[in-house]
């Protein structure tokens, strides 16, 4: 099946193909045809299977009719981050570059003022982060009774950050004759009992996870021989040493490193930068126009290593990325999926380090437990740059 199967317009079959896709994805086939005909989706899937086009696509051809009206925007899209609101905004100008539709990005950390300005010519697709779309609806920025198509994307992290009672409050203040796409990676009975509620009669699809111990992306595991419990400093001082070492290794064009604390996102940048790496930091305390510009350095590859986040950096979309770097197990198993799945993409091949010391067992048999396969584990051999060397312990 082609993407000219689908029943999608000449204009937006052009721009797919300008963004260089031969072939739908697999959610992509199954809801598309569907979002077309008006039916309500309940998709199970997360990042990197397509699922923000198998949305904007057909969204794309359904607001080709109709006009905006002033501070009534036709569509609303709710995103758990800032990040991944600014790239459904990012698919729409791509996928919408042959279409004439406006948007809006309502995000927290950008200019109130600016985003009033927007709204108030009318806009098609209001892209917004729960929190800041009630903040403004609140002033009496504008009305949502007019929204026909409601799209909750990543409702399980949502619950994860606390945003569902925001969520219902925003479905409350829609038309209940509207259509509503909800996607979850994972359907526990919290999202479900959600999904029940705001959806109606709808079209189930469920799509396996992107393959994450993907043959593109080659994973290793580095013990750290760390022992004291009282000495937690000793530990990620080791740690540090150790990805050095493992950066002076490997050939990294550019990098994500992974910390589960904001503290020690400062504190691994601090030290790469004082070791003269050309480091950066993302996380969620930053201003937006400071984590935009960040992502737009690193995009540009001017900055080679981005010390983050687990929540500013979910579902980053970067193109070839050499290298991710688990600086600490991730404390849920699905984050090292994502993390991980951040290399690899389309097609290219990544390497994944990940840095554990003895008290990770629990965390690493549960990220063995979900991606069915045992992390590679390899020792670092030497303390100095030149002799240092990977020792590969079991194969993959
Ligand atoms: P998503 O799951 O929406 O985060 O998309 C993951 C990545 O896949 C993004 O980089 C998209 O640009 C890309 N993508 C989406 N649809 C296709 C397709 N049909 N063929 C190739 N790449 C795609």
């Amino acid at each position: 099946m082609s993407f000219s199967d689908l029943g999608l317009s000449e204009e937006v079959l052009k721009a797919v193909s300008d963004a260089g896709y031969s072939d739908p994805t697999p959610i992509q086939k199954s809801a598309i045809p569907h979002v077309l005909m008006g039916r309500d989706i309940l998709g199970c899937a997360q990042t990197g299977t397509g699922k923000t086009a198998s949305f904007t696509l057909p969204m794309i051809d359904i607001l080709a009719s109709g006009r905006a009206r002033a501070r009534m925007p036709r569509t609303l899209i709710l995103e758990p981050t800032r990040e991944l609101a600014a790239q459904v905004a990012e698919n729409f100008d791509t996928y919408g570059k042959y279409n004439k539709l406006t948007k809006a990005l309502i995000i927290g950390g950008t200019s109130m003022d600016e985003q009033t300005r927007v709204l108030d010519k009318g806009v098609d697709v209001l892209i917004a982060t729960p929190g800041r779309l009630l903040d403004l609806f609140d002033r009496g920025g504008m009305l949502l009774n007019d929204v026909k198509i409601l799209v909750i994307d990543e409702a399980d992290r949502m619950l994860d950050m606390g945003f569902i009672p925001d969520v219902e409050k925003i479905v409350s203040l829609l038309n209940k004759i509207r259509q509503t796409l909800f996607f979850s990676a994972t359907m526990p009975p919290e999202i479900k009992r959600l999904a029940d509620a705001f959806l109606i009669n709808p079209k189930e699809i469920t799509v396996a996870r992107p393959a994450t111990t993907s043959k593109n992306i080659e994973q290793h595991l580095v013990m750290i021989p760390h022992t004291n419990k009282r000495d937690l400093s000793g530990l990620q001082k080791a740690k540090r040493d150790a990805l050095r070492q493992i950066i002076g290794q490997e050939t990294v064009k550019n990098a994500l490193i992974f910390c589960n604390r904001k503290r020690d996102v400062e504190i691994v940048h601090k030290s790469l930068q004082k070791h003269g790496y050309n480091s950066a930091t993302l996380h969620g305390d930053m201003s937006q126009p400071a984590r935009m510009e960040t992502m737009a350095k690193f995009k540009a590859d001017e900055i080679a290593l981005l010390v983050c986040s687990d929540v500013a950096a979910r579902g980053l979309d970067i193109d070839d990325l050499s290298h991710v770097f688990n600086f600490d197990v991730p404390m849920h198993a699905e984050d090292y999926v994502h993390r991980i799945g951040r290399t690899g993409r389309a097609g290219k091949t990544g390497r994944s380090f990940t840095l554990a010391w003895r008290e990770d067992e629990k965390l690493l048999d549960a990220i063995n437990k979900i991606t069915g396969d045992e992390i590679p584990l390899v020792k670092l051999r030497g303390s100095s740059m030149t002799t240092f060397d990977i020792v590969v312990l079991s194969a993959p």
